[in-house]
């Protein structure tokens, strides 16, 4: 959606600066501006409540891509699936079920595992979900872990020695020192000791700790944010499409009864049986291997 109205915003501006005053066009550009920015869309996004603003937007840029050839050209409205390489057809809405800009099992492969075990990291780096994440951590007093674990991201692609010597101990500071990242008052010490290491800074200097915060973090987000309207909410937005999720249900099923019949056998048999429950509702019936939950 965010790329789509990008487009649209910039295709939209050429078109009208010509014929507009200018601050006719400043007001269009505001307007674009309002709506298509990532707090505002993540919440359109996986709040129900903006179901209603969701179906309007989606709606409205359908039939600007289906009719402006300019459009349609710039963007891929085949609706085949998002990944690179994949031209299996997107999951259609159906139901309650919102659609994807993924086929059935490339959504499937994406979310199943943040449905039945979520991760901290996933909400923390992808793109729609990041700002809802830093909202929560933000009234869990949270944010400058996440920040600093950005930080340290950026800090790990620096491949110049002397930029890592300059730049380790001012991330020290600002987080560690400061006490915003808390600590153990032994990490510290060495963490000091190896941001200013005369011998220079290694890229990972700072992985042990993040690692570290990783599982705290993963703790604190499984009890306190998967338990959230907010989590709920999202995780109805993605479920599967009707008829694979069906499918899904079954083949857990049929996967349960041979478990009583083979405890040992179980855990592949129901892998295999869910994917080819998969491939079976997408209608290929040589669908894509699903790799393990
Ligand atoms: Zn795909």
């Amino acid at each position: 959606m965010k790329r789509s109205l990008s487009i649209c915003q910039a295709v939209s501006i050429e078109i009208v600066s010509p014929h507009m005053q200018e601050k006719n066009v400043a007001k269009l550009k505001a307007l674009f501006e309002y709506v298509n920015n990532d707090a505002l869309l993540a919440k359109i996004r996986t709040d129900p409540s903006y179901n209603e603003e969701k179906q309007v937007i989606a709606h409205n840029l359908d039939v600007i891509f289906q009719n402006v050839p300019a459009l349609s050209s710039i963007v891929d409205v085949k609706s085949t699936c998002n990944i690179s390489g994949c031209d299996r057809p997107r999951v259609k809405a159906e139901g309650k079920f919102p659609g994807s800009e993924l086929c059935a099992s490339h959504h499937f492969k994406k979310y199943m595992n943040q449905i039945t075990s979520p991760q901290f990291e996933f909400w923390l780096k992808e793109e729609d979900l990041r700002s809802i994440m830093m909202d929560w951590l933000a009234t869990e007093a949270k944010l400058e872990t996440a920040h600093f674990i950005g930080e340290v991201d950026k800090f790990r692609a620096v491949s110049r020695k002397e930029l890592r010597a300059q730049r380790a101990p001012g991330i020290f500071q600002r987080f560690i020192e400061s006490k915003a990242v808390k600590l153990e008052d032994k990490e510290i010490t060495e963490l000091k000791a190896a941001v200013e290491a005369k011998e220079g800074v290694p890229s990972t200097v700072f992985d042990p700790t993040v690692r570290e915060l990783m599982v705290v973090m993963q703790a604190f987000f499984l009890e306190k944010f998967c338990k959230t309207p907010a989590f709920a909410a999202w995780k109805e937005s993605v479920m599967l499409p009707p008829e694979i999720h069906k499918a899904v249900k079954e083949a857990t099923l049929r996967a349960s009864k041979a478990h009583q019949a083979s405890i040992k056998s179980s855990q592949e048999q129901a892998k295999q049986e869910i994917q080819e429950a998969v491939a079976k509702a997408q209608g290929d019936g040589e669908g894509e291997a699903i790799p393990p939950a």
